[in-house]
């Protein structure tokens, strides 16, 4: 066995606890210690833990029909795909079980539509401090060295910009020959930690790509599903994508990823062109159904603007004049809170103090709770957290 002490390779540095089991907004340990889980398994989990609504739906699926494969119509899978693409203004689906894999699949997307014009050498333009997956694709997409470091030769046809910075692309497009065919980009970047980019600029990006035929591709993979107060986050600037990736919240923790096209993006599979064994299959379908009927029930788009809304102003009251903190920002329950320390070290201290969050980017401390959370878990949230924060930059 080497000299690790685990079967599991080294990739993830796990925190010292294992969870038996979880309700809402909570979860517990081994040892019965009950934490407030105000990450949601990275925004996994959005109606928080045993929904019964989403449990329900996969016992009956289970009991019903697991698999099937893509050789057959699934109904659950074109019941789905309807019902996303009406939330997300889009026209046809393509259903994987992750993040990485819907992002994929939108790059081979944008590459077709390039053949399709006679670019035979397509671009794509990506931003710095982005994270779209650890494919190596998705990997030589994300702007962050770490994620590729080791894994190179990484993948051509990617051109990175600065995010938020329209004259970037500018400079590109007065290149000759520069052969972009699409711009891949977060309405606001996650991992690389909370930025929230000027209000104009997803639509000046679906602007240069009207203008230069590009498709516009929005990885919302953390971003949609109500987290930040819409469906989708680009729903903010009325903006509407050529191609969109969804995936985390949508089946609650069944794991599933959609990759939703419209207009030039439509057409562009082929029977035989891309698949998946898994994709789509009637049981994550069917929790993902059960999920938008409970966000649609809930109106969990307007809870999570409410709720946000509560936190940040909480949030703002107590830390907002300390010299450690350099910016709160927050969209919806999507929120970073910039230190001007590195804080990794806090992830643990909350974990001791029943609280799960995350740190981004080195000093970013950020929370995307359940958008279940009622009030009164909101007031909660902001004493722990605050409390906890004070005491580690000020001891
Ligand atoms: C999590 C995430 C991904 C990757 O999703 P996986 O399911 O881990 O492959 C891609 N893009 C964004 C914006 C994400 O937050």
């Amino acid at each position: 066995m080497g000299t690790s002490t685990s079967y599991l390779m080294n990739n993830y540095a796990p925190l010292p606890v294992t969870f038996s089991h979880g309700k809402g907004i909570y979860l517990w340990d081994t040892d019965g210690k009950q934490y407030f889980d105000a990450l949601s398994g990275i925004a996994v989990c959005s109606l928080g833990h045993s929904h019964p609504a989403v449990s329900e739906a996969i016992c009956q699926q289970a009991n019903t029909l697991l698999h099937t494969s893509n050789l057959y119509h699934i109904k659950q899978q074109q019941q789905l795909a309807k019902k996303l693409c009406q939330l997300a203004q889009m026209d046809n689906a393509f259903f994987c079980n992750s993040g990485a894999e819907a992002n994929e699949a939108a790059i081979k997307l944008a590459r077709l539509y390039g053949h399709k014009k006679n670019i035979q050498n397509p671009q794509i333009i990506v931003t710095s401090n982005s994270f779209h997956g650890r494919t190596l694709a998705t990997l030589t997409a994300t702007g962050n060295r770490k994620v590729q470091a080791g894994f190179e030769p990484l993948m051509p046809g990617f051109i990175r910009v600065d995010y938020n910075d329209i004259n970037a692309i500018n400079t590109i497009i007065a290149q000759p020959n520069h052969n972009v065919v699409a711009i891949l980009v977060e309405p606001i970047q996650g991992e690389g930690g909370v930025n929230i980019p000027d209000e104009n600029y997803l639509s000046q990006l679906r602007q240069l790509c009207d203008a230069q035929q590009w498709l516009l591709i929005l990885d919302e993979i953390q971003t949609g599903m109500c987290r930040t107060g819409k469906w989708f986050a680009a729903q903010h600037s009325n903006v509407v994508a050529d191609i969109m990736t969804v995936a985390k919240a949508l089946g609650n923790g069944v794991p599933i990823g959609a990759c939703l096209a419209t207009r030039e993006a439509v057409q562009l599979f082929q029977a035989g062109n891309h698949g998946s064994t898994f994709g789509g299959n009637p049981l994550a379908c069917s929790a993902a159904l059960a999920t938008i009927e409970v966000m649609q029930e809930e109106k969990l788009d307007q809870q999570a603007t409410l709720r946000g809304k509560q936190l940040h102003q909480g949030l703002h009251a107590v830390l907002a004049d300390k010299p450690y903190i350099r910016n709160i920002r927050s969209q919806g329950l999507m929120l970073g809170i910039e230190l001007t320390q590195n804080s990794t070290e806090l992830v643990s201290i909350a974990l001791q103090e029943g609280l799960l969050i995350n740190v981004t980017a080195g000093n970013t401390v950020r929370l995307l709770p359940p958008l279940i959370v009622t009030d009164t878990h909101i007031e909660q949230l902001i004493e722990t957290l605050s409390r906890i924060i004070m005491q580690f930059a000020e001891h």
